[in-house]
């Protein structure tokens, strides 16, 4: 059976890549950039007067001079004026060039304004270029200022937008479709019987998928039927890029799941993981080189899995690298005895000391799903390992940063 390390390595090296396409800088939020992203100009691209007030040539004051004559105004947006008579100023607003001659911006609040004249502030000590931003002082024009591979986040946008473009590349959205499949299984919203169980996880999965910018997935529920899932799964891989089943795919004489996609060309890369919750995870390359997921039923499972191994495949896929994980502290010791990668949901919180500490929320079974609320994320723990102390440092997955 493969490590839980193993089967990521198989998943990126099948995994198809998204082409780059380029989007509206509007549609780019969360999206992975696919270009480098050049400074357009030196930033700031004059030198930016920083406060309102008075610009003047800062020789005169060092002279001792604390009256000047207020030669014109320059706003923000204005070209840039230039002062005439050495011992007179300007008077500038925040965002404004600095006028030429000028090279010392003394705050309105120091100022008394009558006639013309500005009298600055009894005691008040100005330095040379103090309230000016220098020209190309934060970056030089052509400079990369963001690269291929990052997931575009609203600080990006503005920087992609400071670089004067209004489209960027980015990896193009795939087309994922999620089945649910099982007898058992009754939508919200509709009568349910005793023995009947409420589908949960296609409205979870397509949650995670939009959280993360995969937004327009369909959700196809599906009884275990073997000619009805053999003729809905050929119609889905038809049309998508990439399909997350949920369901199906364990010992069980319903679990046509496998059987199914072999049929349909599917080719098996793998079936079984050795973790715990969702063992029996099964994934696949389509004939046209379509991802299939096949993830078990079991809510927690189905949850663990898709953030694990589906999430981080899909940012793959569209050229985000994989990302090393983060770590926690134990807050609690833990006893997990199987040989097999346990993953351990978690609520977080840092402690005084700084330091971030994960304490367990164990699920009963891996269909236990309520506990999951509230909960940061899941620990990862070793397989080789069945103890794990207290205060023991160990691999952080976050629901909402994979
Ligand atoms: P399976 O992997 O099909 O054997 O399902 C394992 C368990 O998970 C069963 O108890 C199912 O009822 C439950 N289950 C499977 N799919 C879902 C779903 N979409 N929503 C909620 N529970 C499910
Ligand atoms: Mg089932």
């Amino acid at each position: 059976m493969l490590t839980t390390i193993e089967a990521i390595g198989r998943i990126a090296a099948e995994m198809p890549r998204f082409d780059a396409v380029a989007v509206p800088l509007d549609h780019a939020r969360r999206r992975v950039l696919r270009q480098r992203v050049t400074a357009e100009r030196d930033q700031p691209p004059f030198d930016r007067v920083m406060m309102d007030g008075i610009a003047l040539a800062h020789r005169a004051f060092a002279g001792g001079q604390r009256s000047f004559r207020v030669e014109g105004s320059q706003h923000a947006g204005d070209p840039r004026q230039t002062l005439l008579e050495s011992d007179a100023c300007i008077e500038v607003m925040t965002g404004a060039a600095l006028p030429a001659g000028t090279d010392c911006v003394i705050p309105v609040e120091r100022l008394a304004h009558a006639n013309g004249f500005v009298e600055i502030e009894a005691g008040y000590e100005a330095d040379l270029g103090q309230n000016i931003h220098p020209q190309g002082s934060d970056h030089k024009a052509g400079m990369e200022v963001l690269g291929p591979g990052i997931v575009i986040s609203p600080m990006d946008i503005a920087i992609i937008a400071s670089c004067g473009l209004d489209r960027v590349e980015v990896g193009r959205q795939p087309s994922v479709h999620i089945i649910s499949t099982g007898n058992e299984l009754v939508p919200p919203g509709q009568p349910i019987e005793p023995q009947q169980i409420r589908m949960s996880n296609g409205p979870a999965l397509l949650a995670m998928l939009e959280g993360q910018g995969y937004t327009g997935c369909e959700h196809d529920h599906l009884v275990d039927d073997e000619a009805l899932l053999n003729d809905r799964i050929a119609a889905h891989l038809d049309a998508a890029d990439v399909l997350v089943l949920s369901g199906g795919v364990s010992m069980g004489k319903a679990d046509y799941v496998p059987t199914v996609l072999a049929g349909l060309g599917v080719r098996t890369i793998f079936h079984k993981i050795s973790q715990r919750p969702g063992k029996p995870m099964w994934f696949g390359i389509g004939p046209a080189g379509q991802a299939v997921f096949a993830l078990p039923g079991n809510p927690v499972s189905t949850l663990v899995c898709c953030r694990h191994y589906v999430l981080p495949a899909l940012y793959l896929a569209s050229g985000r690298p994989p990302r090393a994980p983060e770590h926690a502290i134990l807050a609690e010791p833990v006893t997990f005895r199987p040989a097999l990668t346990c993953f351990l949901p978690v609520r977080l919180a840092t402690a005084a000391d700084g330091r971030l500490r994960a304490r367990p929320v164990p699920t009963n079974t891996s269909g236990d799903f309520t506990s999951l609320g509230g909960t940061d994320g899941y620990v990862e723990l070793a397989l080789e390992q069945s103890e794990f102390p207290a205060g023991s440092a160990v691999p952080l997955h976050r629901w909402d940063a994979p």
